[in-house]
């Protein structure tokens, strides 16, 4: 074959060699770049792409932005056309050509159109068929009413209800497009429902990040209802009604299902192509188990940049980056660069704010038996003296020896993707949290601070590692209350407008003349200072420590124990004894 016996020498004999054919499996993120690559790096092959579906490359992370109207023309979600692909890459783009079967001895995919099965014989075959929407068997969920959002139909078939008088809707699931699918149905003016059966919305983030994200759809006016799965749709005449696990009954215009998606790929497992948990396992350079046979995008495994745990990522980035490494490795094997492991950096876009994330999360850090250590800072995303300041919500977790990045994650009005790109950059670059000390970013007022959000998590993380921070953190509290003096370090008001019983307050500004206060209240037992972001509270702590007390800080300050206790706190803390 042409793939195995051609020499590794870019260029040269490569154009003398007969036509080959290159065929690709789905016509989106990862299939297209393969294709438009591969066109680049050879003009002499033929590149076949066969799409089951009526369209090609189009904007499928823009489709929840078409059905809430910002994206006001569907046109505008057809990046490509099969029309527009001959012409400019001289593609053989065929749609509604499903392929059915895989031969990979004889190298050959089957194919259903409308006009019945063909088989085409393929050089090189590259799969990127992406994932379904996961159906899960529950009762009622083949009404009309129930619509995934995955293809431009699916969004318009949204849109086209929403324009023709639907007043209710139900979002079953509350991952990231199950928040843009609530967003956008809310900006059309409709009462929007959010069902997530996870303890809390938006599954990866962190919950004391994630509790932002679910007042925000609550001030926006969506209800959240999380810890709930929906048990059965039951379709009516003029509407259907949700019922949930818990007997609530929901009615509804609407059903957007968005409980996750699995790789599409049974027609090449059947094939016998190896699959882990239905996601195809790819080497480095995205080959298959079978010669001549590669993969990408959302049907693949993928192993975690930072915990090692094997799963399909299912994000354009990779997919579109995976796609390009493919079609030089089919093309120019000796020069191609390995598709890295990705770290699953994502950003979604609720009302007025933003949640993103990058490498791993504390959940899959505990899955992984990785040990970790985590920063919670809330700085404002540029000076705080320039108008419009707003503070970015900012998690960092790293390795408690060596200051090795495992992961970050932001939330705020404004800032967060700089913050989470530059740190997602710095763990790529396998950085230790202290090296973030030396990131020379960008600043001017209206855009950042003279030690940036980034740098802050550098310093503090430097101070864990080196001993001069020692933390405490929200879900200690329990054992903190009962085993340690709280000192509460904030203004008196801001202390009689909420605080831990029990605590003491002593403003920051105070603590040096009021040390032996501390001392006799503490009587023996640890001190575990607070106040509002952790600012204050680590320079008393610095204080306290110097003082030969056993001291932390509250990471994060009673803002992140406020977003990480249920009910925002309201059930523990108490305005009472404010006077003390
Ligand atoms: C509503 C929505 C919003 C999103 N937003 C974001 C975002 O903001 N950021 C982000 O990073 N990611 C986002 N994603 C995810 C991103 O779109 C995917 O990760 C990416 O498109 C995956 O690329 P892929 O090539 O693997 O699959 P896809 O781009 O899904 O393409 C697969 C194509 O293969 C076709 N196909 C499947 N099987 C066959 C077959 N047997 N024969 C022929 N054709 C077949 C399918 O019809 C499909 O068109 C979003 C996804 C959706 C649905």
């Amino acid at each position: 074959m042409w793939l195995d016996l051609r020499p590794d020498t870019p260029g040269g004999i490569l154009a003398c060699m007969p036509e080959k054919r290159i065929v690709i499996v789905g016509g989106v993120a990862g299939g297209m770049s393969c294709a438009a690559r591969a066109r680049r790096l050879d003009e002499t092959a033929e590149i076949i792409v066969l799409e089951r579906g009526d369209e090609v490359s189009f904007a499928n992370c823009g489709l929840p932005y078409y059905v809430g109207g910002e994206i006001e023309s569907r046109d505008a979600l057809l990046v490509q056309t099969p029309e527009s692909l001959r012409a400019a890459f001289d593609l053989d783009v065929r749609v509604r050509h499903d392929v059915i079967a895989l031969d990979t001895d004889a190298r050959q995919v089957t194919v259903r159109t409308a006009e019945g099965t063909s088989t085409i014989d393929y050089d090189a075959l590259v799969l990127s068929p992406g994932a379904r929407a996961v159906r899960p068997p529950l009762p009622g969920l083949d009404s009309p009413r129930v619509r995934t959002l995955r293809t431009v139909g699916d969004a318009i078939a949204l849109r086209d209800r929403v324009e023709s008088g639907a007043k209710r809707a139900v979002v079953l699931g509350a991952g990231f497009i199950g928040v843009e699918a609530a967003e956008a149905l809310r900006m059309q003016g409709l009462e929007v429902d959010v069902i997530e059966l996870a303890p809390h919305i938006l599954p990866p983030l962190e919950a004391e990040l994630a509790s932002l994200i679910r007042d925000e759809m609550a001030r926006a006016g969506i209800t959240v209802r999380e810890g709930v799965g929906a048990e059965r749709v039951e379709p009516g005449e003029t509407h259907d009604t949700v019922v949930l696990g818990d007997g609530t009954r929901i009615p509804a215009d609407i059903i957007v299902l968005s409980v996750g998606v699995r790789p599409d790929t049974e027609a090449f497992e059947a094939a016998g192509i190896e699959v882990e948990r239905g996601a195809i396992v790819v080497d480095e350079h995205g080959r298959t188990s079978a010669p001549g046979v590669w993969a990408v995008g959302d049907a693949v495994v993928s192993t975690d940049a930072v915990t090692g745990i094997r799963r399909p990522v299912a994000l354009a980035g990779p997919a579109n980056r995976a796609g390009r490494l493919v079609a030089d490795d089919i093309l120019r094997p000796s020069t191609a660069r390995p598709i890295p492991t990705p770290l699953g950096t994502a950003i979604v876009r609720m009302g007025e704010l933003a949640a993103a994330m990058t490498g791993a999360n504390r959940a899959s850090l505990e899955q992984a038996g990785i040990e970790f250590e985590t920063l919670h800072l809330h700085p404002n995303q540029h000076a705080g003296y320039f108008p419009g300041a707003q503070q970015v919500h900012l998690i960092v977790h790293f390795a408690p020896g060596d200051g090795r990045l495992l992961g970050a994650q932001a939330v705020g009005a404004d800032g967060v993707d700089k913050r989470i790109d530059v740190l997602a950059t710095a763990l790529r670059a396998g950085m230790t949290v202290d090296d973030l000390i030396d990131l020379d970013l960008s600043y001017s007022p209206p855009y950042g601070q003279a030690k940036d959000p980034v740098n802050l998590a550098g310093m503090a993380g430097e101070n864990l590692l080196r001993g001069t921070l020692s933390v405490w953190h929200a879900d200690e509290l329990e054992a903190v209350t009962s085993e340690a003096l709280v000192l509460d370090v904030r203004s008196r008001g801001e202390f009689a407008s909420g605080h831990i019983p029990g605590s003491l307050n002593i403003p920051h500004t105070e603590l040096r003349d009021r040390m032996p206060e501390v001392h006799d209240a503490a009587a023996g037992r640890p001190v575990r200072a607070l106040c509002a972001s952790g600012v204050r509270s680590n320079i008393a702590h610095r204080q306290l420590a110097q003082a030969g007390l056993d001291s932390a800080t509250l990471s994060g300050g009673i803002l992140t124990l406020k977003a990480a206790l249920p009910n925002g706190g309201r059930d523990i803390l108490t305005t009472q004894g404010a006077e003390s």
